[in-house]
């Protein structure tokens, strides 16, 4: 069995555009001023495995996929603001020597259109999810996949082809440092990048967890700001009439913040939180050429 982190990586996070809602909604009894939602993505670098995404956040593809009715609910519902030129993904990675063809793998947090936006973008990777999240996704009636902002006109044609499902892979034990988690799924079987299920905001949830300059826990949106798992706060109620599971929503939540409020914690980055891109992202860590 591999031993989990043996391999380190690199890892940079990156702001590919941003929506806006009340403080309030990421933080019960927060305030009703508008406040931003950065959509962050992953950067890693594996030394033998190459170049890796977790998520894409935002593209120029949302809007276009919510031209029609009925998607265009979701952006009236969700006033988002597509990345600037210089902020786009591609533009991001061309400038630091990455070509789209140079991402090997794109590791998919869950499918709603903030994190899978870009996919078609990267015309080779291969991508690793949770199956039920997939599923879900596919399902045929376009309301039912709308009430659950899923856009599947954002998907590679050839998704399935290249999807790889991560309860697919061997489960490995974590460190003590890392309870109440104690297995992950080890996504590329070799110990570095280890995936669990976050479920609650959507069905299901792939969490990644790897060693880069730290221990690094990418939680998707299963909090969205840093401060709820600080201090507790919950999302608003409103929130929870569109998650999938309020239940399990609370269960992810006091796992997290148990290991958030440990001795040893990893940096735990949910996918929306200014606070932690303040303090993390905007590095350049990763650079070729
Ligand atoms: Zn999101």
């Amino acid at each position: 069995m591999n031993k989990p982190f043996a391999i380190r990586v690199k890892f940079d996070l990156l702001k590919v555009g941003h929506c806006q809602h009340p403080e309030c909604m990421a933080l019960r009894s927060g305030g009703r001023r508008a406040i931003d939602f950065p959509a962050l993505v992953g950067l890693i670098e594996h030394p033998q495995r190459g170049l890796m995404l977790y998520d894409t956040g935002y593209s120029r593809h949302f809007h276009e996929a919510t031209k029609r009715f009925p998607e265009c609910l979701y952006r009236m519902i969700t006033p988002v603001t597509l990345p600037p030129p210089e902020e786009e993904l591609l533009a991001q990675l061309e400038s630091r020597g990455i070509r789209a063809s140079d991402i090997e793998t794109i590791i998919i947090s869950h499918f709603h259109a903030d994190h899978v936006a870009g996919l078609r973008d990267f015309p080779k990777a291969s991508f690793i999810a949770t199956r039920s999240e997939h599923t879900l996704c596919k399902q045929k009636n376009r309301l039912g996949r709308l009430r659950r902002a899923y856009m599947r006109e954002l998907l590679p044609q050839d998704m399935e082809k290249r999807l790889q499902y991560a309860e697919m892979m061997p489960l490995i034990p974590l460190p003590d440092a890392w309870k109440p988690f104690e297995a992950m799924h080890d996504l590329l079987h070799d110990g570095s990048l280890l995936g669990v299920d976050l479920p609650g905001h959507t069905a299901s949830q792939l969490g990644l967890a790897f060693y880069a300059d730290k221990p690094i826990f990418l939680i998707g949106d299963s909090c969205w700001k840093i401060e709820g798992l600080i201090r507790g706060k919950k999302p608003s109620p409103l929130a929870y009439l569109v998650f999938d599971d309020g239940e399990a929503y609370d269960a992810t939540f006091a796992k997290l913040r148990a290991l958030y409020l440990s001795p040893h914690a990893p940096l735990v980055i949910p996918s929306h939180c200014t606070t932690t891109w303040r303090q993390y992202g905007g590095s350049r860590r990763i650079q070729r050429g």
